[in-house]
């Protein structure tokens, strides 16, 4: 069987060339969406990818701010410092980098972002809107993933699809909204984690397989169905003598072992990471244009 590789390159480019009708759109009212990004402490994963993040931004004309915050910054500097974020006309959406230093209450600290700037969709308030099947905000990673099978066309709907992880910012929100009556959604959908017994049982069963876990290689190609559609949401570093890094980065699933069996997959990198940064793009534009559209 020939497999597809899910690019997320061509996707992310046609959900750009759209974005900018609307960025000239909210430039012409005099609008440029603006990303407050803070980071607390000095975690290097977390400055690059903001870093690559607020790149993202200029290249589309768009603006973002990042505040780097030191690692001993309390509960309540912090909640201070997004409450003044949130009260900033200047800034339409705020993201907080996670992870936060294990002082920080993660979740009681992602509720103080207000819901109409939390474009990164962790807040409670919009985690609730995608349980009721009236998204407002969706976290970028999957929403991301629904761009892709919408983009190469795979077909969601009364189909089995398997998600492995439940976090809130990937495997909560996507099993939510592709198990709702949706253009991505009307599966069936069956959500793995770390206490799932046999997992092998669920993901034979899976025509869509969403893996995001954290540990490289989980799933591995005498786990899937033949002709099923693997997206790759896992992003890990491994050693790697042969690169002069010395380290490479995988995703969580056997990649290799699955050319030739699925029908599609996403490679990592280059899959869904693309789409994650694009994808918050978008909700910062959306965000901007509910101020315009408040404003009219
Ligand atoms: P998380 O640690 O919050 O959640 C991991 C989930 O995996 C948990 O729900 C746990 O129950 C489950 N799990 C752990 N071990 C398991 C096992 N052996 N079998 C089945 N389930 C198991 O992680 P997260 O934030 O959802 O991220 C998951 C992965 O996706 C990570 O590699 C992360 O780096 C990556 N990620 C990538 C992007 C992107 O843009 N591509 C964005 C966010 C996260």
């Amino acid at each position: 069987m020939d497999t597809t590789i899910l690019k997320g390159k061509p996707v992310a480019l046609k959900i750009k060339e759209q974005l900018s009708l609307k960025i000239l759109d909210l430039k012409k009212n005099n609008i440029i969406p603006s990303l407050a990004a803070i980071i607390v402490g000095d975690n290097p994963a977390s400055k690059l990818y903001v870093s690559s993040k607020a790149k993202a931004f200029s290249n589309l004309g768009c603006h973002s701010e990042v505040f780097e915050l030191p690692k001993n910054t309390t509960e309540n500097e912090l909640k201070e410092f997004i409450s003044n974020l949130n009260d900033n006309d200047q800034f339409h959406g705020i993201l907080l980098q996670l992870p936060l230093p294990s002082n920080l209450n993660e979740k009681e600290i992602l509720k103080n972002i207000s819901p109409s700037k939390d474009v990164d969709g962790l807040h409670p308030q919009n985690q609730g809107y995608i349980m009721q099947g009236e998204p407002k905000f969706i976290p970028c990673t999957p929403l991301g993933c629904l761009k892709i099978l919408d983009y190469y066309k795979i077909e969601t709907k009364s189909k089995n699809v398997v998600v492995i992880g439940r976090s809130n910012l990937v495997g909560k929100p996507i099993a939510s909204l592709m198990s709702q009556s949706f253009s991505y959604g009307n599966a069936t959908v069956t959500l793995c984690h770390s206490k799932t017994k046999d997992l092998n049982f669920h993901t034979k069963k899976a025509d869509i397989l969403i893996v995001a876990v954290g540990v490289p290689y989980l799933l591995k190609s005498n786990m899937i169905k033949e002709g099923c559609h693997i997206i790759d949401v896992g992003i890990n570093r491994i050693d790697d003598s042969t690169n002069k890094k010395g380290y490479k980065v995988v995703g969580d699933v056997d990649y290799d072992s699955m050319i030739g069996k699925a029908a599609s997959i996403t490679p990592v990198p280059g899959g869904v990471g693309v789409m994650t940064v694009t994808m918050l793009l978008s909700n910062t534009v959306d965000a901007a244009y509910n101020k315009l559209l408040q404003r009219k």
